[in-house]
């Protein structure tokens, strides 16, 4: 059952510093959200937004004239930001160097939202040790067609696989098609352990069960199934942060749930942005107690 959460001390939104130019600009016309709206959003939620997508490098999803004109991927700039937006040198694999943004405050969400930013995208580690992730994303991609129970109940399965494992997980809406389950970690593995455990769990759903989930991207082999998308955790991958707002219709963010109201959920793009006070509501609720939070190490696999 989807609880509607009692009403409990709201999170105080901070104080913002960063101006936002052109508040009327329409960025999602389908449903009415302006740049302003969109950055009081990301103001009001960043007490939400920052313990998972702060002090971790990020791409941006910019749409500078709104959603459904012109959009890109951002993980580069030369400063032209702001300094509430800071960066991190990252040794690139060809021994170069190259500086990555992240941000840690609502100043720093906003100045993204002011360079037209609609969605925050996470790498799987922190500024503060780029080398150790701190948590694994399986991110459930249906093929056409799928139902949402589908993918639920796909979601529900790896749960249960990673518990037999001893894996606490945690699942979230994308916003878009699908679920991300997401297994925080206790900083300690580098990148190569972390990406083997997420392929070899994968390729073992698919040969366990090759009717229903598949461990390759290529679109041809999803054919009615699920493909569970590992490749989010390798060095330099991101996913999509909790509580971001994503680029497409009707203005859906991706959306933190308890394994319990998933089972009563029917599609991923369930909440949006103009259901921030709901959003700030259940962060509070009993459901969502400690989500996300768990002190833990892979096993062997
Ligand atoms: P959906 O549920 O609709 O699949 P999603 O956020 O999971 O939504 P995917 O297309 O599965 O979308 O992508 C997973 C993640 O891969 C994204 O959240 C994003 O972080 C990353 N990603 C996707 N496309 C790109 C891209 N062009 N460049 C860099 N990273 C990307
Ligand atoms: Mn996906
Ligand atoms: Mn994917």
């Amino acid at each position: 059952v989807v609880e509607t959460p009692a009403p409990v001390a709201e999170v105080a939104a901070p104080e913002v510093h960063v101006k936002v130019s052109s508040r009327d600009r329409l960025i999602f016309p389908d449903s009415d959200v302006t740049k302003g709206d969109l950055a009081d959003y990301y103001a009001a939620m960043a007490p939400l937004l920052l313990p998972w997508a702060g002090r971790r490098p990020i791409s941006l999803v910019r749409c500078p004239q709104g959603r459904g004109k012109k959009c890109f991927f951002q993980k580069h700039d030369a400063g032209s930001f702001g300094e509430e937006v800071h960066q991190v040198p990252v040794r690139e694999k060809d021994g170069s160097t190259e500086d990555y943004l992240w941000v840690d405050d609502a100043d720093g969400l906003v100045a993204c939202v002011q360079m037209g930013t609609i969605e925050f995208h996470g790498w799987g580690s922190r500024v503060d040790d780029l080398e150790k992730p701190d948590r694994l994303v399986f991110d459930l991609d249906p093929d056409e067609g799928l139902d949402f129970a589908d993918t639920k109940k796909a979601a529900e399965d790896l749960k249960n696989h990673l518990a037999e494992l001893g894996l606490v997980t945690f699942p979230m809406l994308s916003g878009g098609k699908g679920v991300h389950v997401i297994v925080p970690l206790t900083p300690a593995a580098e990148w190569p352990a972390v990406r083997d455990f997420a392929e070899r769990f994968a390729r073992a759903l698919e040969g366990a069960e090759p009717e229903r989930f598949v461990a390759n991207m290529s679109k041809a082999k999803r054919k009615g199934r699920i493909f569970v998308d590992y490749l989010r955790n390798q060095r330099g991958a991101t996913a999509i942060m909790p509580y971001a707002a994503r680029a497409r219709a009707g203005a859906p963010v991706a959306a933190p749930v308890s394994w319990t109201e998933l089972r009563d959920i029917d599609r991923a793009s369930r909440w949006g942005v103009r259901d921030r006070d709901e959003l700030i509501a259940r962060a509070g609720s009993r459901a969502l107690a400690g989500w996300g939070v768990a002190e833990q190490v892979l096993p062997d696999l």
